[in-house]
């Protein structure tokens, strides 16, 4: 079975606006304090190596073959390794853990990735022997009635992926139920959060703060 762990902000060094379990390199936090945060995530969930991406709102998927990986740039780490942690950060996005008996894999699924195939990619990746056997968990992210978007971008979304739609009147974006759509229509089963980080201070939100933290949604097997 794979293990999985979301962080929220408390727990780490970081002070002012990356209070204080801030994992993002990227964000000007101290990156001395960043790297003892990651150390702090890395003891707590007892794992030998804990690898990080530099993500990119692309689709590259990244398998991470032995514990000295080199940071890539990806939206999707998976490995066949255990004691390795796979790490993907979020603040806002939704980090998606996917697991079946011999792989595990971090997702970053915001709304570009999710609408370039970021997921399915991920799934082909996957042993075919597998494929009715693989689990999902989507950590905290922001809900629909959190993200809204101009309407040029609502009406891209919803035609890639109709399951995005709130209302054109509102014009916010469901990634959650995007996402649930593309790994229900591959027999995923899905466990979910239903926690929105815009609206809970116990996260990072990007939407709220601009500059802020980065949590993480880890898996290992
Ligand atoms: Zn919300």
């Amino acid at each position: 079975m794979a293990r999985t762990l979301f962080t929220g902000c408390a727990g780490g060094l970081s002070v002012g606006a990356f209070d204080s379990f801030n994992l993002g390199t990227h964000v000007s936090d101290d990156i001395d304090t960043v790297m003892k945060n990651r150390e702090t995530l890395r003891s707590l969930f007892s794992l030998d190596h804990l690898i990080f991406m530099n993500q990119t709102h692309g689709t590259n998927v990244v398998e991470v073959m032995s514990d000295d990986w080199p940071t890539a740039d990806a939206d999707a780490l998976i490995t066949r390794s255990k004691g390795i942690g796979l790490a993907v950060l979020t603040a806002d996005c939704i980090p998606l853990l996917l697991s079946s008996p011999s792989m595990v894999a971090a997702v970053h699924v915001g709304r570009r990735g999710l609408l370039s195939g970021i997921i399915q990619k991920v799934l082909t990746k996957f042993p075919e022997t597998e494929l009715d056997q693989i689990l999902a968990e989507m950590g905290p992210s922001i809900c629909t009635n959190c993200y809204e978007v101009d309407l040029a971008t609502y009406r891209d979304a919803i035609s890639l992926i109709p399951e995005l739609a709130s209302s054109v009147q509102a014009h916010q974006l469901d990634l959650v139920a995007g996402a649930r759509a593309i790994l229900s229509s591959h027999n995923v089963s899905i466990l979910e959060h239903h926690i929105c980080t815009r609206e809970n201070a116990n996260y990072f939100s990007f939407r709220r703060n601009k500059v802020t933290g980065r949590q993480v949604g880890v898996i290992a097997l």
